[in-house]
């Protein structure tokens, strides 16, 4: 009775809205990599909610630390002093490098988006901001305008919003997506790709320089990009192209935004931002998800300069920083550096990979294995020739039938043809060939079918 009860409350369609699964799964506990449903079947968690739980699922460092500050205090607001939004704040900074010391918090990465976009434009006096095709920065108004996957887009009529199209004043870049039929790059891994990532570069940054001197003529604000592409399917960039664009926008005075909400906090294992990886430091990064391990956290950090420009408003946001959500970040910190979360992103990341570009090898429907750590994308296809994205009812097939066999996995891309694994850092290696197991035997099992 108490299951059906439950059943009933979760069958509310607004909460059922964006499922993967036609049986969907009813989760009710969690612990690390490991969720439970209503009905105690375990599942191998390995897409996090959307790349957010960090260090694990309640992870007892972290929850003790909620624990303790809900039992005392909840809520000030930053008009007092507290100390853990101090500690925090000092802690974050930390991890980063100069200039980029001046932390905003918000409560989430499309508060933080936005508030990035409006520090741009109050400092530059500029209003245009370059995004990518197939990316993702949030769900409000104006990060929606950000977002470019017309999937997240709401049919307004022209001239009510940006949730339309676009806003007039946001261009879309140039990189092409994840559909690997469009792109002359399938990986930039090692530059085995067949033209070479240097040729790749020097292909798209001509498009970006194009694209500066016709569509954002000399005043840009900013130039958003995700250091690897996290709805969009783990799509990565070629060689050094993340270097030359910055130095593009930025002699056109625009600043260069990174919106670390995927890449951030060890995930790529090699690096601990996602901008690393790109040699590149930017003026301002955005950040969520990862940063509260599952509770609901975001931040704003920039440079000393940029700051003084935004705080000639008073910025105000009720519940940024909250105590609660401060001493909760500080603990995924203190675990990332004492679990070393990072280094095991690398090592089970990089095993991850390297057998799945085995499977690539054997199945005609894997056209593409992409990503860093453990944030990586596996692009389905009709077959290895025609590089068409695999229909959607296909993929969907495979997830359940994975999901079936115990192991939750998520989806993204243009087509939605790009499965995408983000699991908890915290994951073994004996997870991840129970998942090579489970995956395999999914895709045998479609394959007999079709
Ligand atoms: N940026 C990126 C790269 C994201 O993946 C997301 C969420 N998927 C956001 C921003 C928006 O974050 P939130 O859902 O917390 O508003």
């Amino acid at each position: 009775d108490q299951m059906l009860q439950i059943r009933r409350q979760f069958c509310n369609p607004m909460t059922m809205k964006v499922t993967f699964y036609k049986r969907p799964v009813f989760i009710h506990q969690g612990h690390m990599q490991w969720l439970w449903d209503v009905d105690g079947r375990r599942y191998l968690d390995l897409f996090a909610g959307v790349a957010t739980i960090s260090v694990g699922h309640c992870h007892p460092r972290v929850t003790e630390a909620a624990v303790k500050q809900l039992k005392t205090l909840w809520h000030t607001t930053n008009i007092y002093v507290y100390p853990p939004i101090h500690e925090y704040c000092e802690k974050l900074a930390s991890y980063l490098p100069d200039p980029l010391k001046v932390i905003y918090l918000t409560n989430s990465g499309s508060e933080a988006n936005d508030l990035a976009m409006l520090m741009a434009r109050l400092y530059t006096g500029n209003f245009d901001i370059l995004t990518f095709g197939n990316s993702y920065h949030g769900s409000s108004t104006q990060t929606l305008g950000l977002t470019s996957n017309a999937a997240y887009k709401y049919p307004l009529p022209s001239g009510l919003g940006c949730s339309n199209t676009m806003c007039p004043d946001v261009y879309r870049g140039i990189w092409g997506g994840s559909h690997c039929r469009d792109s002359p790059v399938q990986t930039t891994r090692d530059c085995s790709c067949p033209q070479g990532c240097c040729l790749a570069t020097d292909h798209y940054i001509g498009q970006l320089k194009q694209t500066l001197a016709t569509s954002v003529p000399s005043r840009i604000a900013a130039f958003f990009a995700e250091p690897i592409q996290g709805v969009g399917g783990a799509v990565q960039y070629p060689k050094n192209y993340l270097k030359e664009a910055y130095k593009l926008v930025r002699e056109r005075g625009g600043v260069c935004i990174a919106d670390e909400v995927q890449t951030g906090f060890g995930r790529t294992g090699s690096d601990f931002w996602g901008f690393q990886g790109h040699d590149v430091i930017p003026d301002i990064v955005t950040m969520a998800k990862g940063i509260g391990n599952g509770f609901p956290m975001g931040a704003v950090v920039t440079t000393p300069e940029i700051a003084a420009a935004f705080a000639k408003g008073v910025h105000f946001n009720t519940f940024g920083g909250n105590p609660v959500a401060c001493s909760v970040a500080s603990a995924v910190l203190d675990t990332i550096t004492l679990e070393g979360t990072q280094q095991n992103s690398l090592k089970v990341g990089t095993y991850l990979m390297t057998e799945m570009e085995k499977l690539r090898d054997v199945y005609e429907i894997i056209g593409d294995v992409r990503g860093k750590g453990l944030q990586i994308g596996v692009e389905m296809v009709k077959d290895k020739s025609s590089r068409d994205p695999l229909p959607a009812e296909a993929v969907g097939e495979i997830l359940e039938d994975v999901k079936d066999m115990g192991v939750l996995i998520g989806k993204g891309g243009l087509y939605g043809q790009t499965f995408r694994l983000k699991p908890p850092m915290c994951i073994t290696m004996e997870d991840a060939d129970y998942f090579l197991a489970v995956f395999n035997k999914a895709l045998s099992n479609y394959m007999e079918r079709k």
